[in-house]
C-alpha cells in the first residue's frame, strides 16, 4: 500500500504506554549524544556524518554506534539527517549547545549522570518515602555535592542552565525599583543577582549559599565591571542558621527542596530579618490542585524531588500554609513560560 492510500489507526493503548515508557531512552540518548559534544561540533562545523565528527572534531565514539545513536536523535527532529548520512544541527540541537542564550546543554548532561543513578530508586522512594540519594550514591545528595566539587560545579552549572528562562521571567515580571536589597538565598553561581544589578543601579545584592558553592561560584561568573562588583558581595553560610538583613528575599528553586518543617524555618529566617515593608519572591511550580490532571513537567519534577530529597513541589493551598505559619501572606502568584512551567509567588508581611 503507497502511503496516500494509508489509513492512520489511532495507535492501540499498550503501544501509547510503551511509547511513553521508551521516554526513559529518549532522555538518556539526547543526555548522552550531548555528554559527547555532538550539538556543539554540528553548530561550529555544519553537517556531517558521524565518521567525520569522530576523526575531525574530537567525538569520542565508534563510528557506526554514533550513527546508530544520532539517528535516533534525528528521528525526534534533534538533528537532521541525509540519505548519505549526515546529521546536521536544528533548533532543538541549538539548545543543547554551550554558548547558546537558551542553553540547557549543562542540565541535560546531568540527567544522564548522577541523576540518572538516583532515579534507579524511584520505586523504593515511593515505597518508603525515603529519598534515594543515600542508596545511589552512598550519601543524601548535599553532603554528595560537598564531597565531590566536580559534581557541585556541575549541578551549579546545571541549575544555571534550567534557570536562564526563569530568571528572564524575574527580570520581566518583579519591579526592584524602590528595592534597596536583595538576597538570593541558595543563590547559586549568582546569575540572577548579577543580572538584576545591571538592570537596576541603584541596588545591592547578596548571594547566600552553602560555604563549598562560593569559591566555586567566583571562579564560574567573574564580575570585572567595578559598578556591578562594588554592589555585590557572596556570603558562604547556612540559610536554616540566618539569612543577612535585606528588603528583598529571592528563593528561586529552593522551597521546593526542603520538607514544610525547614521551609517554615527558613522563611521565617527571611521575616527576622528583613527590613522594612519587604517581600519574599519565592519561584518555584506551583502544583494543579488534586483533580486537575495539567501539568506533566512540574509532576515529574514533584517526583524528582521525592527521589533525591525530602523536598515536594506544592499546590497553591500549600503555599498558602507556608508562607502564613512563617508571618507572610500571598500577594501575588505570576506563572511564567520557563523549562518547568514554574511560577513566582510573591509574598508580603501580614
Ligand atoms: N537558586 C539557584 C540554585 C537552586 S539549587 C537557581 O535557581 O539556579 C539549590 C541551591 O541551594 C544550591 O545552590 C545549594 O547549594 C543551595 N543550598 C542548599 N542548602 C543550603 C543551605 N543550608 N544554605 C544556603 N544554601 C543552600
Amino acid at each position: 500500500m503507497d502511503s496516500a492510500t494509508t489509513i492512520k489507526e489511532p495507535s492501540p493503548p499498550e503501544a501509547v504506554v510503551i511509547q511513553m515508557v521508551m521516554g526513559a531512552w529518549v532522555s538518556k540518548v539526547i543526555s548522552d549524544v550531548t555528554r559527547l559534544n555532538v550539538p556543539d561540533v554540528l553548530k561550529q562545523h555544519g553537517s556531517m556524518s558521524a565518521a567525520e565528527m569522530i576523526a575531525r572534531h574530537g567525538v569520542e565514539a565508534r563510528p557506526e554506534c554514533l550513527e546508530r545513536a544520532l539517528r535516533a536523535c534525528a528521528s525526534l527532529g534533534i538533528f537532521t539527517e541525509s540519505a548519505t548520512g549526515e546529521f546536521g544541527p536544528t533548533k532543538l540541537s541549538d539548545a543543547l549547545t554551550m554558548d547558546s542564550p537558551v542553553s540547557v546543554k549543562k542540565l541535560v548532561e546531568s540527567l544522564a549522570g548522577s541523576w540518572w543513578k538516583v532515579w534507579t530508586g524511584l520505586c523504593d522512594a515511593i515505597r518508603t518515602g525515603e529519598p534515594q540519594a543515600r542508596n545511589q550514591l552512598g550519601m543524601e545528595w548535599w553532603d554528595y555535592l560537598k564531597a565531590n566539587p566536580k559534581e557541585m560545579e556541575d549541578f551549579g552549572e546545571a541549575m544555571k542552565s534550567n534557570s536562564l528562562s526563569s530568571m528572564k521571567g524575574v527580570l520581566e515580571k518583579c519591579d526592584f525599583t524602590n528595592s534597596k536589597k536583595v538576597v538570593d538565598v541558595g543563590g547559586g553561581f549568582g546569575h540572577l543577582i548579577i543580572a538584576l544589578l545591571e538592570k537596576y543601579s541603584g541596588l545591592r545584592g547578596t548571594v547566600l549559599d552553602v560555604p563549598e558553592l562560593i569559591p566555586i561560584a567566583k571562579k564560574n561568573i567573574q564580575v570585572n565591571d567595578p559598578g556591578i562588583s562594588s554592589r555585590l558581595e557572596y556570603i558562604g553560610g547556612d540559610m536554616f542558621k540566618s539569612v543577612p538583613p535585606a528588603d528583598v528575599y529571592v528563593m528561586k528553586h529552593i522551597i521546593h527542596d526542603w520538607d514544610d518543617g525547614r521551609c517554615i524555618r527558613l522563611l521565617r529566617n527571611c521575616h527576622q530579618s528583613m527590613t522594612g515593608d519587604g517581600r519574599v519572591i519565592c519561584v518555584d511550580a506551583v502544583l494543579a490542585p488534586m483533580g486537575d490532571t495539567a501539568g506533566t513537567p512540574a509532576k515529574l519534577l514533584d517526583c524528582n524531588m521525592m527521589v533525591f530529597i525530602s523536598g515536594k513541589e506544592r499546590t497553591k493551598v500549600q503555599w498558602d500554609e507556608l508562607y502564613q505559619a512563617a508571618g507572610f501572606q500571598i500577594h501575588t502568584i505570576t506563572s511564567l513560560r520557563d523549562n518547568f512551567g514554574t511560577s513566582i509567588i510573591e509574598g508580603v508581611k501580614k
